[in-house]
């Protein structure tokens, strides 16, 4: 199971609680990050992050290549809806690619704990894609 866990700089604190309040299901995937979010997640939990570039640097565009090639099963998205991006093309972009590749992604704190907690609990099959 690969996730990958995104927050633009005012959710990064909730992303931080969200990866320690499930560490022990986190501990379990393989975890990819934008740069930022991955070395917050890291030094909060110990767990292990691919990171890659910072998203206005390029990592959402790295974690989209990684949906387009089918190899991402759930995002969390923390996103600030009150805060202009310099990057929000890529923000858009990656936010479509979910939908085209049936990824389910979680932009706000309810959703990625749902959406975890059904992770956990097998209640999802996360692995199908509408495309062949
Ligand atoms: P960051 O990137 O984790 O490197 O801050 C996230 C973003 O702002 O898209």
């Amino acid at each position: 199971m690969n996730v990958a866990m995104i927050a633009h700089d005012q959710k990064k604190n909730d992303i931080v609680y969200l990866a320690i309040a499930y560490q022990n299901i986190l501990k379990n995937v393989n975890l990819y990050a934008t740069g930022t979010t991955g070395l917050r997640i890291a030094e909060a939990t110990g767990l292990h992050v691919h990171r890659f570039q910072s998203g206005p640097y390029g990592g959402d565009q790295q974690i989209g290549a990684m949906i387009a090639n089918n190899e991402m099963d759930f995002v969390v998205f923390l996103r600030d809806p009150l805060t202009a991006q310099p990057h929000d093309p890529d923000i858009s972009a990656l936010l479509r690619l979910c939908d085209v590749h049936n990824v389910p992604v979680a932009t706000n704190m309810a959703t990625a704990e749902a959406l975890i907690r059904a992770m956990d609990a097998g209640l999802i099959d996360f692995k199908p894609k509408v495309r062949d």
